[in-house]
């Protein structure tokens, strides 16, 4: 039989970057090789993203080109994933994408093997496979870094979210997997784990007995987070993205664990109690600042950075206002700012009017744009003249190294490629407002 080809196209979040490597994992372990160019392919997935409307008309347009494909190569299999696929419930999605041929949501990868058994793209199969995606072995795609991911889905139903339908109710991994899988990759030398979950920090472990007899924590993610700071040889541990509600006292005191980066992602999307309320967010304007000051006290040097929604349903210039002084207050160093678009399906879809214009989007979003820039640009100067660590990743043509500081800023410097996945001191010259230039010292 001829070798089979497959290529993976990943859009969206960590968490699809996450399961894409499973994907890549599973689809080795069946034999087909991975090519970098759909033209080279016999299955092209597709793993997508639903969080607003500009991502899943990517999708559209990405299954029009090889929709052009299968003319030239007609038994190309194209396969869509993701949380498109998930929130798909009652199949108008499916209906508008007829030159698909898989369309499944993320957990329903381990059916995969039968499928493809189905269309005759691979012969028989009869390897013993676990029938849980999350037990499926990631192809991790770096050897210095990776994301572990330790749940998926999510309990909390804010009313613009596509995340409760497309990957359902919160499930955890076992900690024991999740430590079996940390201790594995600390042993193989990677320095850099990112634990990934919907709503990270409310994680409950199903098998807490798994925890150390010394573990300090009751609180399950800060258990985790202890757990995953004792293997010897990873240097930095990362999580994304937390929810405000799940951070106790015992999470913030996890956050001065030693190997922990010093940044945390915290989103609260607007600075509005009404708009809070509206997003069934459950918190107040007050007490995202309380935890914000309860994170000073614990670590007072902490980056942070956050997500907001602007033009969400109803919000007023005094709403708006009112984010624009939580993002002064706060001084975050950065925010992934989204413009609302109503998602099918969500609460706030069905119940909420989308009233606030586009002119009025974009220029609100425009003022925060302006507001990240000019904190983040001040808040920067502290670092010239000062020394970071970078774990480097990418090293190009004209020999600029590049990697993430402890603060996970962007720094930049002269180097090598053989600078890759090690971890390098560097002496900042300029401080601009994404990157930090430098020298080795
Ligand atoms: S916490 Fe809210 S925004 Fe985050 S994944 Fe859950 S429902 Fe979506």
């Amino acid at each position: 039989m001829l070798q089979v080809k497959y290529h993976l196209i990943t859009l969206g979040c960590q968490m699809n970057k996450s399961d894409s490597e499973r994907l890549a994992s599973l689809l080795d372990s069946l034999g087909l090789q991975e090519v970098d160019r759909p033209e080279e392919a016999n299955l092209v997935i597709l793993n997508s993203c639903s969080v607003r409307q500009a991502a899943e008309d990517r999708v559209f347009g990405r299954v029009r080109e090889l929709a052009e494909l299968k003319r030239t190569n007609p038994r190309l299999i194209v396969g869509v994933t993701g949380c498109m696929a998930g929130r798909d419930t009652d199949g108008r999605i499916r209906a508008k994408l007829p030159d698909v041929d898989l369309f499944f949501p993320t957990a329903d990868m381990v059916h995969l093997p039968q499928w493809l058994v189905e269309r005759r793209l691979i012969d028989v199969d009869d390897t013993k496979r676990p029938q849980e995606y999350l037990k499926i072995a990631p192809r991790y795609s770096s050897p210095y870094q990776a994301f572990v991911s330790i749940q998926t889905g999510c309990n909390n139903f804010c009313t613009y979210c596509v995340v409760p339908y497309a990957r359902g109710l919160e499930k955890n991994r076992p900690a024991a997997d999740i430590l079996a899988e940390v201790r594995a990759l600390a042993a193989s030398g990677v320095s850099e784990v990112t634990l990934l979950g919907q709503t990270v920090n409310s994680y409950r472990a199903p098998d807490p007995e798994g925890f150390s007899k010394d573990n300090p924590y009751t609180d399950h993610f800060a258990a985790l987070l202890w757990e995953v700071n004792q293997f010897e040889g990873l240097g930095r541990v990362h999580f994304t993205a937390p929810h405000p509600n799940s951070m106790t006292d015992q999470v913030i005191d996890a956050l001065a664990l030693p190997k922990q980066a010093n940044y945390l992602h915290l989103p609260v999307q607007s600075g509005s109690d009404e708009m809070l309320r509206k997003m069934n967010r459950k918190y107040s304007r007050a007490d995202f600042l309380n935890v914000i000051r309860r994170i000073h006290e614990r670590k007072p040097e902490i980056c942070l950075g956050t997500d907001i929604i602007v033009g969400f349903c109803g919000e007023t210039e005094e709403m708006f206002e009112e984010t624009v002084s939580l993002y002064r207050e706060v001084d975050f160093d950065i925010a992934y700012l989204a413009i609302y678009s109503p998602r099918t399906g969500t609460p706030a879809w069905r119940a909420f009017k989308d009233d606030v214009t586009r002119d009025d989007k974009k220029r609100r979003w425009r003022r925060l744009h302006d507001l990240m820039e000019e904190t983040v640009r001040r808040r920067n100067q502290k670092y010239a003249g000062q020394t970071v660590s970078v774990l480097v990743e990418n090293c190009n043509s004209q020999g600029i190294c590049s990697g993430n500081s402890w603060d996970m800023k962007i720094v930049r410097f002269p180097g090598s490629v053989n600078f890759i996945g090690r971890t390098i001191m560097v002496r900042i010259d300029t401080a601009r407002e994404w990157v930090l230039d430098g020298q080795m010292i």
